[in-house]
C-alpha cells in the first residue's frame, strides 16, 4: 500500500501472519496517509493507521468466484476464512480459521455463544432479532467443516425476541438446540458457559476443544457465513452505543476503521468520555480519532471526568478479589506478580486462565485497575512465549541444516562440530525425526564425539596461547 493508491471496498490493505488476519479496505476511495501511532491507552502496542478518503461511491472489489462452497477442500475453505479477516468478535480477536483447523477431528459440538451477558451490551441481540437466517446458515457451515452433528446455541434468558427468531429458523432442524441461560455477568465467558451446560471444567492450560466442544460467539458465526456464502471479509459489524442512563440506546452497523469522533458526531453526542467496550472490560479511550476495532462491541458515552476522578490506592489484603473471582484464581497475588514484573510468578499462579471479567476490580475497595494491570502482564507473557518459541525453532531449523548439509557431503564434521550448538538428546531427536535410517544415527553419534574432541583440542589450544 502506498499514500496515493487508489482502492476499492474489500480490498486487501495489509497481508496477515500466522496470528493476525489480513486487513480490507471497508470503503472504496483513496489512500490519503499512512502513520504509525501509539495510543496511552495501549501502551505497549504501535498502530499502522491507513487513512482512506471515501470517494462516495464505495465500490465493491469484484469476488468472480461464485463457487458453491462444498466444492472447496477443507484447506481452500479454512484459507477463504483467514483471507476474509474472519477473527473471534466476542473479545478474543483470536484467528477464527486457526481455531477450525485446530479442531478438525477433535469435537463434536458446536456451541454458539449468544449469552451476552455484559451490561449494556445488545449487540449479539440485535444480530439474532435481523439476521438469524443469517446466523443458522453460518453454524450450517462450520458444522459442515467439521463434520460436527450437535450444535448448541445458548442465549440469555432476558433476549425473547432473539430466542423467537432462532427458535422459527430452527424448528425444522432436528441437529440444532437452544438454550436460555440466567443471565449473570460472566455466564458468557467459554469457561462460565461450559459449566453451566454440560457441568464440566476446562482444565488449567486447556481449550474447550479438549473436551470436544468448539465454541463461537454469535457474531462470529455470521461473519463466516458472510465470508464463505457472500465472499465477503470482515469489514464491519454491529456496536451497541449508549449512556450509562441508557438515555439513549442503539445498535449501530459501522464499517471497521470508522474513528469514534465520527460517531460521536453523527448522533450528536458532545463532550463525554468514552469507554471502548462493556463497563466493565471496556478500556476509557482518550483519542476520540480511535478507530473501531473488529473486537468493539460497545461504545459507552460517560459524563466527562467521571472516570479521572478514581483514585488507585494500596491493596490492603482483603481478598475481596479472591472470594468473587469465577475462575478461583488469586487476583490479589497477580496484582502484585504483574505489579513487579515477576513473569515466573504470575505464570505459576496461572494468569494465563483469567478470563478478563473484571469482576475483582469492581469488588476492590481500593479502585486498583487489575483488569489493566492483568491484561499487560498477559501480554507480556504472549511475548516472552512466543520469543522461546522462536528461539527453539530456529535452534532446530539450524541444526537441521548442519545435518542436510553433513549428509549431503558439503560439510564435513569438523565444520559441524565447531559450529553447533547441538545438544545431544535433541541431535538424536531430530535425525530420529528425519531419517529413521541407522546409519544416520551411527553418523549423529560420531559427530558428538567429534564435537567432544574438538572442544577439548580448542580449550588446549587456548591454554597453550596463554
Ligand atoms: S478478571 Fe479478575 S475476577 Fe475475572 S477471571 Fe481474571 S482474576 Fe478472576
Ligand atoms: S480486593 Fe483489592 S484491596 Fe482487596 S485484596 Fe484484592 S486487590 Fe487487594
Amino acid at each position: 500500500m502506498r499514500v496515493g493508491q487508489i482502492v476499492l471496498r474489500g480490498q486487501i490493505l495489509t497481508l496477515g501472519d500466522e496470528n493476525i488476519p489480513p486487513i480490507h479496505a471497508p470503503t472504496s476511495g483513496i489512500i490519503t496517509k499512512i502513520v504509525k501511532k501509539k495510543f496511552s491507552f495501549f501502551p505497549n502496542r504501535c498502530f499502522s493507521i491507513i487513512s482512506i478518503k471515501s470517494d462516495g461511491q464505495d465500490k465493491w472489489i469484484d469476488y468472480s468466484s461464485k463457487r458453491d462452497y462444498k466444492f472447496f477442500s477443507l484447506n481452500e475453505i479454512i484459507q477463504l476464512i483467514y483471507n476474509s479477516g474472519v477473527v473471534g468478535l466476542g473479545g478474543s480477536g483470536f484467528l477464527s480459521s486457526k481455531k477450525i483447523e485446530r479442531s478438525i477431528k477433535q469435537v463434536h459440538t458446536l456451541l454458539i455463544n449468544a449469552a451476552e451477558s455484559e451490561p449494556y451490551i445488545t449487540t449479539d441481540d440485535c444480530l439474532m432479532q435481523n439476521f438469524s437466517k443469517e446466523v443458522i446458515q453460518g453454524c450450517k457451515v462450520i458444522a459442515w467443516i467439521l463434520k460436527i452433528k450437535n450444535i448448541l446455541i445458548a442465549i440469555g434468558d432476558d433476549k425473547d425476541l432473539a430466542y423467537i427468531s432462532i427458535k422459527k429458523e430452527i424448528q425444522s432442524l432436528p441437529n440444532f438446540k437452544i438454550r436460555k441461560i440466567k443471565n449473570k455477568y460472566p455466564s458468557g465467558s467459554s469457561k462460565q458457559l461450559i459449566k453451566i451446560l454440560f457441568n464440566k471444567e476446562i482444565p488449567l492450560g486447556k481449550h474447550s476443544i479438549n473436551l470436544g466442544i468448539i465454541i463461537f460467539n454469535i457474531s462470529t458465526v455470521f461473519s463466516i457465513k458472510r465470508s464463505i456464502l457472500n465472499r465477503e471479509p470482515l469489514i464491519e459489524r454491529i456496536i451497541t452505543l449508549s449512556d450509562r442512563n441508557l438515555s439513549y440506546q442503539k445498535n449501530i452497523l459501522v464499517r471497521i476503521g470508522t474513528p469514534i469522533s465520527h460517531i460521536l458526531s453523527e448522533f450528536n453526542i458532545k463532550k463525554c468520555d468514552i469507554i471502548m467496550g462493556g463497563p466493565i472490560t471496556g478500556f476509557l479511550v482518550d483519542d476520540l480519532n480511535f478507530p473501531i476495532l473488529k473486537t468493539t462491541s460497545s461504545i459507552l458515552c460517560l459524563k466527562s471526568n467521571l472516570m479521572k476522578n478514581i483514585l488507585e490506592r494500596p491493596c490492603i489484603r482483603c481478598t475481596a478479589c479472591s472470594s468473587a473471582c469465577p475462575i478461583r484464581l488469586l487476583p490479589e497475588q497477580l496484582y502484585f506478580y504483574s505489579k513487579s514484573l515477576n513473569h515466573e510468578k504470575s505464570r505459576e499462579y496461572h494468569i494465563s486462565e483469567c478470563i478478563e471479567c473484571g469482576i475483582c476490580e469492581q469488588v476492590c475497595p481500593s479502585n486498583i485497575p487489575l483488569l489493566t494491570y492483568f491484561k499487560k502482564e498477559k501480554m507480556q507473557l504472549r511475548k516472552i512465549i512466543f520469543q522461546e518459541n522462536m528461539s527453539k525453532k530456529s535452534k532446530k531449523l539450524f541444526m537441521l541444516r548442519q545435518h542436510r548439509l553433513y549428509i549431503s557431503g558439503l560439510i564435513n564434521e569438523n565444520i559441524i562440530c565447531t559450529n553447533s550448538t547441538v545438544n545431544t538428546t535433541l541431535n538424536n531427536a531430530i535425525v530420529k525425526d528425519e531419517d529413521s535410517n541407522v546409519n544416520i544415527l551411527k553418523k549423529s553419534k560420531y559427530i558428538m564425539k567429534k564435537e567432544l574432541e574438538s572442544a577439548i583440542h580448542r580449550a588446549k589450544l587456548k591454554r597453550n596461547i596463554k
